[in-house]
């Protein structure tokens, strides 16, 4: 891991309809680092997703990656930069197999040449980044529609999608709602080895026990504020942090 400054946000802000969704947020990522994004529902913490990936334009602030201002470039460029996320409500092409979801990012230019494409084409590449996330590689499931997989399936389809960039920084929004323990349990290696490898993570849950296990830091937010930066003992003990769980419920 090295402290390399990955992004930079600073006084970022956006507005809907008067409402302020993210009210101003500054924040530094190392290269290699785990970031907890927390707050309660509404708090912006998506809204601080999209500012950052180009699926929403900022009203002020600046956002830096690796030095280089991400306000006016849109998704897919940002994405060829390296910054890569996955959606709250996973969006595969429901209509193609899952195998062919994950073929799709593999014609991205930010791959200049195919990583382990001389084993095969992309489809192959695809199989195998699909039993990286934990698709049964001999089972029929890779070569259904994705609209007919399972929740748990989807969201590693989404990992694999993202994978499939080989993103230096990777952004996770909610990556483990709606799935058992077990399947939770099971995304957890995978979430490791991308830290082994060296991604940067900013990861979106609710279900703090399984994300304090993975992250360095916690940000928190609420009211399209930050309320509360550090490690997740340091914020869970922030009596405004407290307050805003409470309040929320
Ligand atoms: P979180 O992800 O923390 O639950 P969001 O970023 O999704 O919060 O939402 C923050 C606030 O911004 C909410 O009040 C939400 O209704 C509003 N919001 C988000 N996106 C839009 C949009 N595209 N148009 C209007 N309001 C939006
Ligand atoms: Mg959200």
């Amino acid at each position: 891991m090295t402290d390399a400054l990955l992004l930079q946000v600073r006084n970022v802000a956006k507005k809907f309809k008067g409402a302020e969704a993210v009210g101003g947020v500054s924040f530094e990522l190392g290269s290699g680092e785990t970031l907890g994004l927390i707050g309660p529902n509404g708090s912006g913490k998506t809204t601080l997703v999209n500012l950052i990936t180009g699926f929403v334009r900022p009203d002020r602030g600046e956002i830096l990656f690796r030095g280089r201002l991400l306000n006016r470039r849109r998704p897919d460029q940002i994405a060829r930069l390296g910054v890569v996320r996955t959606f709250q409500m996973a969006r595969p092409y429901l209509g193609l197999k899952a195998l062919e979801n994950v073929v799709v990012p593999l014609f991205s230019s930010r791959l200049k040449r195919l990583p382990g494409g001389r084993y095969g084409g992309r489809e192959t590449v695809a199989l195998d980044l699909l039993e990286e996330v934990g698709f049964e590689r001999e089972s029929l499931v890779p070569f259904k529609p994705a609209g007919a997989l399972p929740h748990g399936y989807l969201k590693r389809l989404e990992l694999a999608r993202c994978l499939a960039l080989r993103p230096e920084l990777l952004i996770l929004d909610e990556i483990f709602s709606g799935l058992s323990l077990a399947e939770v349990a099971g995304l957890m290696p995978i979430i490791t080895r991308f830290q082994a490898e060296g991604v940067a993570l900013v990861m979106i849950e609710h279900r703090l026990r399984e994300l304090f296990k993975v992250v360095d830091r916690v940000l928190v937010m609420n009211f399209g504020r930050v309320i509360a930066a550090g490690t997740p003992a340091q914020v869970m003990a922030s009596p405004e942090v407290k307050e805003a769980y409470l309040g929320a419920e």
